[in-house]
């Protein structure tokens, strides 16, 4: 058996999973990233997806969510499926009114402990507690192996007696585990979730301390969800309204003992952006089979206080004609992350203006730390290969026999992982290969676009090594990690090594605990953090540097402080130096200092247009630099540096902007970093020196700060890195954005003639 991870190795998002057994192939589920369009991203390069192949047997697909089925619309038709039967009709329910359209020709129903035999494989699902509905594990046998895939699974859910069964009586023998480690770098390694009825108490105490109508948003796939919503409903005396995509779904699977259209107190109601797909897609029959459940607006308004409502954002303009919203509470019933995106800021201020409390309520659908424990200590396998998860390299901190493993790498079970972990077997490079790029490497340094001449390169099979050749300063320091990572990416991508560490080694180069130190140490920190796949180790002086964990890097101990005075800034600008003047001018050069304001940033793009009523204030040169107990030299932990400008978006969120102006410096990456953990770790202290300067205007309306670099001209590095540093994705305090000056979409006649 070999086996083919080709996205899921360090990510949670677009899970696929190619195992090959005497030429013969099956694939375990099809997903779509996270935050990706299903137009824009290409099927993984499986043979038989997209030109018919024999030897590709069938799509297993875990369960109805769109990171493990989203790519489905672009298989081929004829390609068997296996799904469970619920699940496929759920996905061909929720089709009708969501573009997802699943259109399986050829499908093959799993079910839970029930082995199917599909050419050498055989393949056994197991039943999972998940928070999509009919969701499953599966055990893959094959030439005498035994792989198991957990999907994504929990044991606080309303299944959860699923997990307890499991791990009582696992299948044995197990060779390979594939387990999801969704919660590992969310929580702690105690940390409980609440069950599904624990949920239950909250929603009922919240139904029962809101005047008006409760309006709860979360997914209408979360079957054990709207189960506990509808459970709280009875308990509390309030009717449950449904909208009628939900309420399709409910019905749709068939199972008796779900509330749905029908039982006692449940409504369906029919907003107006459904109402239209019905009228597109004429679906009047359909629409009508709910009509002795239906409510309409009057009814919802008349009967507000004994009422609950399943809410989505695009439903505004419904309840706000309804006129129903007086005393309403919105209950946010998913991931808290997907409430920060920019997509839902217009719904956050709605909220705001509707004078309408928001109020979480959710429990994980993934297991935390202690259950999936429980998981492999019961299979016990010869070998744990992490997937589905932003931190694989944390998984070895909890599991025994864990082995990384990249996108897109095949290998083979095999008995003893230590090897593993030393080499990979398969791939251990030639090392006459290793050794000309090390030469390489080595003699294209200093300037020019070049390696950094102050570091040597040590290249091997599965560590990259910066070690510094002379003393360096605070830009030398953010060389180290912006051109480390650069080195990182190039070895990986053109060379195709399968690099797993990054070490940097400060030789001779001052105390461990100089500033600059500090602030490079924070950001390997952060780079850690946000690549769970990649080690990071630094080394001072033949020491390990105990880098920090996310608790400790963005909580900083209360002893640390900042400058708590603004030196003001005057006009001056020094016309030989582009970026000063341009820096200038943006901060207002000339215009009245008592009431300037940032309007001129427009010129920074969409964040920044018609900032002209808002009269958000504008600072330039801001101080950054931390300090122990007082704002002394002796006490420095990080180097000052000057922001350019500091100010409000239009959206009311603070923001911290990089100027760069004909200065393709890669480093500007580190330090934007270094601004962004400044003000994510200082932030209380920052706005309190803010709000103590009059006439500024600048109190932030949002938690997130946002962090600009902003150029004419980036390094042609820039965006390989940008991708170890960014915060997509990610529910940090801070975001980092690019914007590029003077771009242009056509391009000259000049530019054909000119060669
Ligand atoms: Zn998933
Ligand atoms: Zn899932």
């Amino acid at each position: 058996m070999r086996v083919c991870i080709h996205r899921g190795t360090h990510e949670i998002g677009g899970t696929c999973i190619e195992i090959e057994s005497q030429s013969k192939r099956i694939v375990l589920d099809i997903g779509l990233p996270l935050e990706s369009e299903l137009s824009d991203t290409p099927l993984p390069p499986v043979s038989g997806f997209r030109g018919f192949d024999s030897s590709l047997l069938g799509v297993f697909i875990s369960h109805p969510h769109l990171d493990h089925y989203g790519l489905a619309p672009k298989l081929l038709q004829e390609i068997p499926v296996l799904i469970g039967s619920a699940a496929l009709r759920i996905l061909e329910a929720a089709s009708q009114f969501i573009p997802s359209e699943v259109n399986f020709k050829n499908t093959i129903e799993i079910k839970d402990k029930t082995p199917i035999t599909i050419g050498p494989f055989t393949l056994t699902p197991y039943l999972v507690d998940h928070s999509a509905y009919d969701a499953y594990g599966l055990l893959v046998e094959a030439d005498g192996q035994r792989l198991f895939y957990s999907g994504d699974f929990r044991g606080h859910g309303r299944k959860g007696k699923l997990l307890d069964r499991f791990v009582a009586q696992p299948p044995k023998d197990i060779d390979v585990l594939l387990m999801e480690g969704s919660t590992l770098g969310r929580f702690g390694v105690d940390d409980k979730y609440p069950s599904e009825s624990e949920l239950e108490s909250k929603f009922l105490e919240t139904f029962d301390s809101t005047k008006g109508m409760p309006l709860v948003w979360c997914s209408g796939q979360n079957i054990d969800r709207l189960v506990t919503i509808y459970r709280a409903c009875r308990h509390s005396g309030r009717q449950f309204i449904t909208d009628m995509y939900t309420a399709c779904v409910l019905q749709s699977i068939g199972n008796k003992r779900l509330p749905q259209p029908g039982w006692t107190g449940f409504r369906v109601y029919l907003p107006w952006l459904q109402k239209q797909t019905i009228i597109r897609k004429e679906l009047f029959a359909l629409a009508k089979s709910f009509a002795p459940w239906r409510i309409y607006p009057e009814q919802i308004k008349k009967e507000a206080t004994k009422l609950v409502m399943l809410f989505r954002p695009s439903m505004r303009t419904d309840l706000e004609k309804a006129d129903c919203l007086e005393g309403a509470t919105l209950i946010y019933s998913m991931w808290s992350g997907y409430l920060e995106r920019d997509q839902y800021h217009p719904l956050v201020d709605w909220l705001v203006e509707k004078s309408i409390p928001l109020v979480h309520c959710h429990t994980s659908g993934h297991a935390p730390i202690s259950d999936l424990k429980r998981l492999a200590n019961a299979l016990a396998p010869k070998m744990l290969v992490p997937i589905h998860s932003f931190e694989p390299a944390q998984f070895a901190d909890h599991f025994e026999n864990v082995v990384l493993k990249s996108d897109g790498q095949w290998w083979e079970p095999i008995n003893n992982p230590s090897i593993v972990n030393l080499k990979n077997t398969e791939e251990t490079m030639n090392d006459d290969i290793i050794r000309e790029l090390n030469k390489k490497i080595n003699s294209q340094t200093g300037g020019g676009g070049k390696w950094p001449s102050s570091f040597d390169y040590i290249i091997e099979p599965n560590r990259l090594t910066l070690q510094t050749n002379r003393t360096i300063d605070k830009s030398g320091y953010r060389c180290l990690d912006s051109w480390g990572i650069a080195l990182y990416h190039h070895l990986k991508t053109k060379h195709k090594l399968d690099i797993q560490e990054i070490q940097f080694v400060l030789n001779n180069n001052g105390m461990t605990k100089s500033p600059n130190d500090e602030a490079f140490k924070r950001r390997v920190s952060y780079l850690q953090i946000n690549n769970g796949h990649i080690r990071f180790k630094i080394i001072h002086d033949d020491h390990p540097v105990v880098l920090y964990n996310q608790k400790e890097l963005f909580e900083r101990p209360t002893g640390e402080i900042i400058h708590n005075f603004l030196n003001s800034r005057g006009d001056d600008d020094k016309g030989h130096l582009l970026e000063k003047s341009f820096q200038a001018f943006l901060f207002g050069k000339g215009m009245e200092t008592k009431t300037r304001t940032n309007d001129r940033l427009a010129i920074l793009g969409k964040d920044f247009f018609q900032l002209k009523k808002k009269q958000y204030g504008v600072l330039r040169e801001f101080p950054t630099g931390a300090f122990n107990e007082s704002v002394h030299e002796c006490n420095r932990l990080t180097p000052t540096e000057f922001v350019d400008i500091v100010t409000l978006n239009r959206l009311g969120y603070l923001s911290v902007i990089e100027l760069k102006l004909d200065d393709p410096k890669l480093e500007v990456m580190s330090q934007i970093l270094d601004y962004a953990l400044y003000f994510a770790c200082y932030k209380d202290q920052i706005l309190d020196v803010l709000n103590k300067k009059p006439g500024l205007n600048m109190k932030p309306l949002k938690d997130k700060i946002i962090c600009y670099v902003v150029n004419n001209r980036f390094h042609p590095r820039f965006d390989d890195i940008f991708q170890y540093y960014s915060t997509k994705g990610k529910s940090y305090k801070f975001q980092i954005l690019k914007v590029v000056l003077g771009s242009t979409t056509e391009y000259p006649v000049y530019d054909m003639i000119e060669t």
